[in-house]
């Protein structure tokens, strides 16, 4: 289907060092010969015929346990970019060993948010879960070859005989316990004969190794606690550690690709699946952990600890809170699914860490969206401009483009009537030096109608300006003509007040004010931007009130914004604005 070179959304793909070692793998025929591993059962092994030894399978596996945010995305484009790109295959598939934590709701939102991301597992979605019995054999094996032993030390025992970085550990007084001993106690483990934490299933490896993770970690604890997916049939859960090596395994995936932090379990990971590979339980060739570095961006946090902070202390109004770095809240936000997958290509790959700036993201969001939204006319600091040699009760219309860079999207008509709404800033009684604008004496076009001279201007008691008076010349429509004899420097954009749609519009911003919130030992909470979220009611040229839900718009001179999905009717939408035009945080802070 794809050469390894195949563009995606425009770019050309950049090799890094997966790509390399996924094309040597390719070469060397790594995969000939590859058949499934474990029984037929719920995983992809129940598919027709042996896998394919020229189709690599990757996989995103998160844990139900939180809505995914942009570090996510990173991982998502990753995998299912390589299997898009090499023809293969990428699996969905929910990291589900953990009882407690994990919810229905969170299973929801990851498949509706990897498939906006534009990604598609076809059959593949799979559930840790639903290999359960296949780890328990599995663990089975391991005692009877004498690779796990049952400890029955207290967590705190354990804790305090694993070493240190710098200290060897001390062998458990359980450790040698015999085979049959080992298994007779870990079946009664199942059958709930013991209590929570009584005993743990422990991998037989090194307690002297300098690498901790291999000194005899724990493979399986008691937990009474229901599980979304398989309820109360267990009372003994897998650890992720151990689950995660047979899950790949199983579902034949050939590049497993996972963050930094996991670089120290590659070598628990290759000898748990050897020994099972040894025993028969798995087949050969093996899947491949390979480690890249997370993504970290300036202006947001992605840990998921100060994520359910923000939400649960309602610093944010919920997961999918438009100023939240998480796929929902992007969503709503007016952000695109093509704009994550530019950022994701033009950050790349790398093993190093790296901190990314926002403005990296929002060039990629506003690349697309300048490339895709429609240009419409909104005021969001609205002030009356009266034509008063415009007749009363006279309308007609303009015509104005779609996309300038795009005449094949056509034209609209917005209706131009005696009161107009203009920006506030866009008049001044006094101007200052330079500006263009209207101000007293001064000529403007009122962008896609008139060429108006401005006049006077009414105020209140207070001294606030209430309206702004001009006139009008009736020869300088745009598009006619007579418009090219007028020579003006301003050039403003304004809507109809009679048939203008008023309504609310967020202007959103980023969440902090600092680059790296909480920085040191400060309280991240302290860095939230209080302007991120403001609130304004603005008048919008009329063709807006029929925009759908997550119709993305450019409100030319003031952003890319999209029709709320959560709060928007039909025929009665609200706006939320995604990014400005330009960075304004780059320069200006
Ligand atoms: P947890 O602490 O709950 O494990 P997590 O953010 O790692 O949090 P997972 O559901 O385990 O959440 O993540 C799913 C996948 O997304 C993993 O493969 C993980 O490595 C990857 N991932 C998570 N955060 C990032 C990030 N910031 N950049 C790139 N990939 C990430
Ligand atoms: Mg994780």
């Amino acid at each position: 289907m794809s050469s390894p070179s195949k563009p995606n959304d425009g770019a050309p793909v950049v090799s890094n060092f997966i790509r390399n070692i996924v094309d040597a793998d390719l070469a060397s025929g790594k995969y000939a010969g590859r058949r499934w591993s474990g029984k037929p059962g719920p995983g992809p092994q129940q598919q027709a015929g042996q896998p394919d030894p020229a189709k690599i399978r990757t996989r995103f596996p998160p844990e139900p346990n939180g809505y995914l945010h942009f570090g996510h995305a990173k991982s998502i484009c990753l995998n299912f970019g390589l299997a898009r790109d090499y023809g293969g295959q990428c699996h969905l598939r929910f990291d589900d060993t953990n009882p407690e934590k994990e919810e229905q709701e969170y299973v929801d939102s990851i498949v509706d948010a990897v498939k906006w991301l534009g990604f598609d597992w076809g059959p593949n979605l799979y559930y840790a879960s639903n290999y359960f019995d296949f780890m328990y054999e599995a663990a089975e094996h391991l005692i009877t070859s004498g690779n796990a032993y049952v400890d029955s030390q207290t967590a705190e025992e354990m804790r305090a005989t694993r070493g240190t970085l710098t200290e060897a550990g001390l062998d458990s007084p359980y450790r040698n316990r015999a085979p049959a001993e080992n298994l007779d106690l870990f079946r009664r483990m199942r059958a709930g004969e013991f209590a929570d934490g009584a005993h743990v299933l422990r991998a037989k490896i090194d307690m002297k190794s300098p690498n901790i993770n291999l000194r005899d970690p724990a493979i399986y604890r008691i937990r009474r606690a229901t599980h979304h997916n398989t309820g109360d049939r267990w009372c003994l859960y897998p650890m992720y550690t151990y689950a995660h090596p047979i899950e790949d395994a199983l579902e034949n995936i050939t590049h497993s690709i996972c963050t930094l932090e996991f670089e120290d379990q590659r070598p628990f990971y290759d000898w748990l699946l050897g020994k099972l590979a040894d025993g028969g339980l798995l087949a050969r060739p093996l899947p491949q952990q390979i480690e890249f570095a997370r993504l970290n961006l300036t202006y947001v946090v992605l840990s998921k600890r100060k994520l359910i902070q923000l939400v649960d202390e309602k610093h944010v109004d919920g997961w999918d809170d438009p100023r939240l770095p998480t796929l929902v809240g992007a969503r709503r936000r007016g952000f695109t699914p093509e704009g994550f997958r530019r950022f994701a290509d033009m950050i790349g790959v790398t093993k190093a860490d790296s901190l990314i700036d926002m403005s990296v993201f929002e060039e990629c969001q506003r690349e697309h969206l300048n490339e895709s939204a429609l240009r419409r006319i909104a005021v969001l600091d609205p002030l009356k401009l009266v034509i008063d040699n415009y007749p009363e009760g006279q309308e007609e219309l303009c015509e104005a483009p779609n996309h300038p860079q795009k005449p094949e999207l056509g034209k609209r008509p917005i209706p131009f009537s005696k009161e107009l709404w203009i920006e506030r800033e866009d008049f001044a009684e006094n101007p200052p030096k330079g500006y263009f604008r209207l101000f007293p004496g001064n000529k403007v076009r009122l962008r896609y109608g008139f060429v108006v001279e401005c006049t006077s201007c009414d105020k209140d008691a207070a001294g606030n300006i209430t309206a702004v008076h001009c006139n009008y010349f009736a020869d300088s429509k745009s598009g006619t003509p007579g418009a090219d004899n007028y020579k003006v420097k301003g050039n403003l954009h304004w809507v109809s007040a009679k048939h203008a749609y008023g309504c609310e519009v967020r202007l959103y911003d980023r969440l902090f004010t600092v680059p790296n919130p909480g920085a040191g030992e400060r309280d991240f909470l302290l860095d939230i931007n209080p302007a991120a979220k403001q609130v304004i009611s603005a008048q919008l040229e009329p063709a807006l009130r029929e925009a759908a839900a997550e119709d993305r718009f450019q409100f030319e001179r003031h952003g890319y914004f999209v029709a709320d999905r959560a709060d928007s009717r039909p025929g009665a939408p609200v706006f939320n604005r995604a990014v400005t035009l330009k960075d304004s945080w780059t320069k200006a802070k």
